[in-house]
């Protein structure tokens, strides 16, 4: 080994998801989409498109990959008063895109698989960044704000379209929509995001969240599903003294 190919820090391992049936899946990004389902733009204040013609472009932000929580314990976070959840369905890439733009038709076979997550979020931090036309890192970016459960390849999940996403906090329904709801499916979504990014193995995508985004507090237990196929269970605990 030269001198100059010695790592001068500790180099950090990636972070993992375990799938369910057997191994791990490195993550290399995590994309995220804001305001993809209706219901969640009008309770956030933002105008819903009418029809898939009104649709314009998605919104996306991304997370860092060692946000990934794979724990069942999810660590309040610094800095906020108001921390929200927001489940969503994951989709993992397995493959790397080819070069240039990714067709839909081409879309789906990048998909290794899914898994359900929460996109945790400062929502007083993001609320004032928004006031004041700030982007939305220190909001949605922070450790541990994507907790997410096993990956399930996708030939086990099956179709989305007819599978109902849901939150339930203490036991509590907060969230749920079916995923005919969202207004990009993961093949347009993946059509969009390689117009602006080059796509790999590794990649995950947040594809955001239905309506009933609500606080969390130190002590909540959260249940994430997707039907019966995709799973979530974690606590928040209670931020270090
Ligand atoms: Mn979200």
């Amino acid at each position: 080994m030269t001198e100059s190919s010695v790592d001068v820090v500790p180099v950090a391992a990636p972070t993992r998801v375990p799938v369910r049936g057997g191994g791990t899946f490195p993550v290399r990004r995590i994309y995220c989409v804001g305001r993809n389902f209706a219901d969640h733009a009008r309770e956030m204040g933002a105008e819903a498109p009418a029809s898939k013609a009104d649709r314009g472009t998605p919104v996306f932000f991304a997370k860092p990959a060692d946000a990934i929580v794979v724990s069942a314990d999810v660590p309040y976070p610094t800095a906020t008063r108001d921390l929200h959840h927001e489940v969503e369905l994951v989709a993992a890439l397995g493959r790397d895109a080819p070069p240039g733009e990714l067709s839909v038709d081409d879309a789906a076979a990048l998909v290794y698989g899914y898994a359900v997550g929460l996109d945790l979020t400062r929502r007083d931090l993001q609320a004032a960044a928004k006031a004041k036309g700030l982007p939305w890192d220190i909001a949605k970016g922070f450790d541990a704000s994507a907790p997410i459960g096993a990956l399930v390849p996708a030939a086990e999940v099956g179709e989305l379209a007819g599978r109902t996403l849901s939150l339930r906090v203490n036991g509590e329904l907060r969230q749920t929509s079916p995923l005919d709801q969202l207004i990009w499916d993961v093949p347009e979504i993946l059509h969009e995001l390689s117009k602006l990014f080059a796509l790999r193995a590794g990649d995950l995508v947040f594809m955001g969240t239905p309506a009933g985004v609500a606080a969390l507090l130190p002590g909540d237990t959260c249940e994430a599903r997707l039907d019966d196929v995709l799973e979530l269970h974690c606590r928040i605990t209670s931020p270090p003294l």
